[in-house]
This record gives structure tokens, C-alpha cells and sequence, in this order.
């Protein structure tokens, strides 16, 4: 069973209490309504996982728990196949007792591209909104981050968050089961990060006061989202679908996110990257069974989205509160 109680007794003590007047009533909601029909399987899955004592534990360059030796070939093989369980896995990789789990993403490339631009994680409390299964957390974490919260709505990406920190057993890194709609204003977080999710919302503009809500003052924002070129007066709103994707609505250009930003009372807004997503950031791999950008790509022109609209480019935004 999925317990929240012991990330209720670590915010009770620090700064996040305040969290406690809606956060129970919120999760108990969850727990009660209609999960995934997979959910009691996964759950089961989560069960049935070996308890491992890893001999190491790398955060720091890549997410990296214990080594092959420290487990039999049978607890090597179980893990396996308990984790190919939770497939499809977008977001890594993983490296689990020396068993690489080769996600969909290269997210250590995202990590990578801010990681030189970010104020010092040490000893700060963080925010990943929208944190998919958490690879991000871990990073922030072997970065020196205090207290790292992540939330995500999807309970499959939940689930392999589960599975990893069932290996890495950190107290400190935690993924609630949340859409950002659902949280308070808590201004606690020195950090909030949050990553292909803004072009996910149908209000940006409120998302973008949301996120402010959670900083401290003086705290930082870092932003990722797809953008398209242009003046600070352009915005994509594509049709029905953007790389095959549904629930894609404002494709902003740098200058108009920027504005954007200004208008909600960042300050100190920075460009640090952009970057064309290339085929060996995303890509199909034995851990999903889904399609993946290649197919999302016109074939003729892999500058165009198969509808035509200009491939998924990516920008960097830091700023403060
Ligand atoms: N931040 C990660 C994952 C981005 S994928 C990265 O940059 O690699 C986008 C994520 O947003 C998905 O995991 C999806 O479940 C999540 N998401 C969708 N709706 C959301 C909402 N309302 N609030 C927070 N996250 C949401």
C-alpha cells in the first residue's frame, strides 16, 4: 500500500508544514477515487520488488543505484522483469544493480543544458512540477538539494518512481501524485523547476502565476518548454495534434515567452539554451513499445512535425521571484 504518512511527519518539521492544512485531505481523495486499472497490479509489482543493500549510489552524473555484484543473478533477473512491468518508461535512464534501464528520454541531455546555468541546489528546498518519473529528482538531489518534491499527475510515472526509490531509499526526495492545479500557495521552495509542461496547459499565463506561488521570494523559476522562431508576437497554437501529440496549446517564440514571464513579475529573466531535440534524445527503446519522435517527424523534411509545423525545439528560461 502507497503511504504518505512519512512525507507528512518530514514536512510537520520544516518549512513545508503549512502544506499539511490540504495535502492529507487531497491524497486521501486520490487514494479513494477510480486509480488506473492497472494500479493494484502495479502496486503488487512495487510488493514484489528485492530489498537491496546498494554498495553505491552515483546522483551526481547519472542515476546510479548499488552494482551488479551486490545482488544474485536471480534478484538481477527479477528486478528485470518487475520493472519491464512499468513499461512504457519515458523518462531516464536508470541503472539500476548494473540493469540500465534505457528510457524513451535521454534526460541527463536536459539536465546536462541547465545544469551550468542554475543557482547552487545545496542545501535548497526544490520543486519539480511535472517531474514525470522523477529523473530530474534525483539529480537535483545529487546536486546538494535539502528537500526535493516533485509532483506529477500520472500514476504510471508515480509507480516508477516508486520502483527507484525502493532501490535508492533517500528520505529526502519525494514525488506526490499531483497536477499543479492542486497545490496551495505555499512560497517555500528556493528552486521550482518546470519542464515540458507549460505547452501542456491551456492557460499558460496562469500556470506561470502558479509556479510563482510556490517560490520564496528572491527564489528561482527554471522553465523549459517548446518554442517556436519569431518576434515577441508570435505563438504557435497548433491543431488537433503536434507531433502526434493531443494537448499541445501555445507554442510561444523566446521573445514572447520572455514577456510572458515579465508580465507575471519574474524578474532577472534569462535564455540560457535552446536546442533542437535530436533522434538520440528521444528514441524508441526496449523499455517502451510506443512510437517515438523519429515517427513523429515528416519523413521527407525532419525539420517539420509530420502535420508540418517546425520540429520540437526546445528553450531554457531561469528567472526570479
Ligand atoms: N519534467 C520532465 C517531464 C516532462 S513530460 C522532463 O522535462 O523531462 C510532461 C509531464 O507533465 C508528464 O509527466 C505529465 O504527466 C505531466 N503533467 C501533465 N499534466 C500536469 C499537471 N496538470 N500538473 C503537473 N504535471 C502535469
Amino acid at each position: 500500500m502507497i503511504s504518505f504518512n512519512k512525507f507528512y511527519q518530514l514536512i510537520a518539521q520544516n518549512r513545508l508544514s503549512s502544506w499539511l492544512n490540504v495535502l492529507p485531505a487531497q491524497l486521501t481523495t486520490w487514494q479513494k477515487s477510480e486509480l488506473h486499472g492497472e494500479f493494484a497490479h502495479w502496486e503488487k509489482t512495487l510488493d514484489a520488488l528485492p530489498n537491496t543493500t546498494p554498495s553505491s549510489i552515483d546522483l551526481s552524473n547519472s542515476v546510479t543505484i548499488g552494482e551488479e555484484s551486490d545482488i544474485n543473478n536471480g534478484e538481477f533477473k527479477r528486478i528485470e522483469n518487475l520493472l519491464k512491468k512499468f513499461k512504457p518508461w519515458r523518462k531516464g535512464p536508470y541503472h539500476i544493480h548494473g540493469l540500465h534501464v534505457d528510457t524513451e528520454w535521454r534526460s541527463d541531455f536536459k539536465w546536462d543544458r541547465l545544469a551550468p546555468h542554475i543557482s547552487d541546489l545545496s542545501n535548497r528546498y526544490v520543486l519539480d512540477i511535472g517531474c514525470g518519473s522523477g529523473y530530474h529528482l534525483w539529480r537535483m538531489r545529487g546536486a546538494g538539494a535539502k528537500f526535493v518534491v516533485g509532483i506529477d499527475p500520472t500514476q504510471l510515472f508515480f509507480m516508477q518512481f516508486n520502483a527507484v526509490k525502493h532501490f535508492a531509499q533517500d528520505d529526502n526526495v519525494h514525488l506526490l501524485p499531483l497536477g499543479v492545479e492542486d497545490l496551495p500557495e505555499l512560497k517555500a521552495f528556493d528552486t521550482v523547476f518546470a519542464m515540458g509542461v507549460l505547452y501542456h496547459r491551456r492557460s499558460p499565463i496562469d500556470f506561470l502565476y502558479q509556479l510563482k506561488a510556490q517560490l520564496v521570494k528572491g527564489g528561482e523559476l527554471v522553465l523549459e518548454t517548446l518554442v517556436v522562431d519569431g518576434d515577441i508576437n508570435t505563438v504557435l497554437v497548433p491543431g488537433e495534434r503536434y507531433a502526434k501529440m493531443r494537448n499541445v496549446w501555445f507554442l510561444p517564440s523566446c521573445d514572447a515567452m520572455v514577456a510572458w514571464m515579465e508580465r507575471c513579475g519574474f524578474k532577472n529573466i534569462k535564455v540560457v539554451n535552446t536546442d533542437v531535440t535530436a533522434l538520440d534524445e528521444q528514441r524508441k527503446t526496449d523499455w517502451i513499445d510506443t512510437e517515438s519522435l523519429e515517427d513523429f517527424l515528416d519523413p521527407n523534411d525532419p525539420t517539420k512535425t509530420i502535420e508540418g509545423y517546425p520540429a520540437p525545439k526546445r528553450a531554457i528560461f531561469i528567472a526570479r521571484t
